[in-house]
């Protein structure tokens, strides 16, 4: 049933604008904004005859006067043609075939081929397949949020508006391209996105995506948890990710993501730090945001599993293992990160005791850090009882690092 409706909806959407001129609208975006391999890539596929633009959130970024995350780009040439042009690309992607143009170890820029609406769909109504090449006019539709849907030539310095994202940017609103009931079905991540967006730009969303998360929020349960995994990072990593999770929690979509996890003051903290330390340039790490998330959760199974267990060491590591086995079916945790997030608990107990014959031996391990903020955001928040525990181990590594002056002073350490 799915399948079937949702290419409809994508051809009805379709066929109503394909006679539709789109708006061309000149614009000045601040240029440093502009990243410069963005512009060399799509100067090159332009030169080679090729049609060629910025697309997507870039667009809606610039025109907002942000600076954008990354630069995608959209154009007529198949992805080999794309391939061809530049010594240092790839080719991925089997759902989506996209080219990688590499740039650096860590920078790529990804150019996609306009893909028309026709998308197969699975029972469900998920997408499995989107490789039918098209127009330019069909890539609008099969985009998310009409503010995500613009386009801008650099050549002529014009943003091309399909759908209306121009009036929606200026107006400060979230629509979503066709039925939002099918186009959730189709892919359940557009509603975590919605959310992202609407907390990130501060904008409104509209009364039918509202509803239709109501209504849908279930199908998240039907995303891959490595899929997820990606996502939360998103969600989390960012200046505004105690909002994030207030609205996930609003729309209740935050029990399909983290069912263990309810609101509390140490979260509330630990997102805030976290915002701050990105607005710092400061790194932060998904084990330290997860470890924060379960800790409610790891702490009530540890007082169940303590009664049968005598060995505080052994009932940390079993309630731990149990809460870290629970998240992992709805959003995965790479192996290197469970490690830390329970490095972090049991370093905690650790930590309360004080034990001045073991102070060496804890600051110089490698979790001593995460451990030690973890700790100093639960004395500021669910536990004021440990402030003078914090205060502490504050001291003890002042203390330890006039001490030890010959070792050099980690600047930036990674909690
Ligand atoms: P940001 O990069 O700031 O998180 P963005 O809008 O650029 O936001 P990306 O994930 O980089 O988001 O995707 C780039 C563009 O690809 C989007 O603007 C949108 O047009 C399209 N897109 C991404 N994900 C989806 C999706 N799940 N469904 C439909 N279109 C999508
Ligand atoms: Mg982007």
């Amino acid at each position: 049933m799915g399948g079937v409706q949702s290419r409809l909806s994508i051809f009805n959407i379709f066929r109503r604008k394909k006679n539709s001129k789109p708006v061309r609208k000149r614009v000045n975006f601040n240029k440093k904004l502009l990243d410069r391999d963005a512009v060399k890539v799509v100067q090159t596929i332009s030169k080679a005859g090729f049609e060629v633009y910025l697309v997507g959130g870039c667009v809606r970024d610039l025109l907002l006067g942000l600076k954008p995350k990354d630069f995608d780009i959209a154009t007529n040439a198949k992805p080999e043609q794309v391939n061809k042009l530049f010594k240092r690309s790839r080719l991925i992607g089997r759902r989506f075939r996209l080219v990688h143009v590499m740039f650096s170890a860590r920078k790529y820029l990804e150019v996609a081929t306009f893909r028309s609406g026709q998308v197969k769909t699975a029972k469900s109504g998920v997408i499995v397949r989107d490789n039918c090449y098209g127009k330019i006019e069909e890539d609008v539709v099969r985009r998310d949020f009409r503010i995500n849907a613009l386009y801008y030539d650099i050549n002529t310095e014009e943003v091309i508006d399909y759908i209306g994202g121009l009036t929606d940017i200026e107006s400060h609103q979230i629509h979503i391209i066709g039925d939002p009931m099918v186009r959730f079905e189709e892919d359940p991540v557009r509603m975590i996105r919605a959310l992202r967006f609407q907390t990130k730009l501060d904008f409104e969303l509209s009364d039918e995506i509202k509803t239709a998360i109501h209504q849908q929020a279930s199908l998240l349960s039907n995303i891959s948890p490595a899929r997820l995994y990606e996502e939360c990072i998103k969600l989390f990593h960012n200046e505004y990710g105690f909002k994030v999770f207030e609205r996930l929690e609003k729309y209740d979509l935050l029990k399909h993501l983290f069912k263990q996890t309810r609101k509390n003051d140490f979260i509330k903290i630990a997102l805030n730090n976290t915002s701050n330390r990105i607005k710092r340039n400061k790194p932060v790490t998904p084990a330290f945001l997860f470890a924060v998330f379960l800790w409610q959760a790891q702490n009530e199974r540890y007082q169940i599993i303590k009664k049968k267990e005598k060995s505080v060491y052994l009932a940390m590591s079993q309630a731990s293992e149990e809460v870290i086995i629970n998240q992992i079916k709805q959003v995965s945790l790479p192996r290197w990160l469970t490690a830390r997030i329970k490095d972090t608990w049991m370093m905690q107990n650790r930590l309360e005791k004080m034990q001045p014959k073991k102070i060496e031996d804890l600051l110089s391990n490698k979790g001593f850090r995460m451990a030690y903020d973890f700790l100093v955001l639960r004395s500021q928040s669910i536990n004021p009882e440990l402030k003078s525990v914090a205060e502490f181990w504050t001291k003890a590594q002042s203390e330890h690092s006039s001490l030890d002056s010959h070792t050099p002073h980690k600047k930036n350490r990674k909690r």
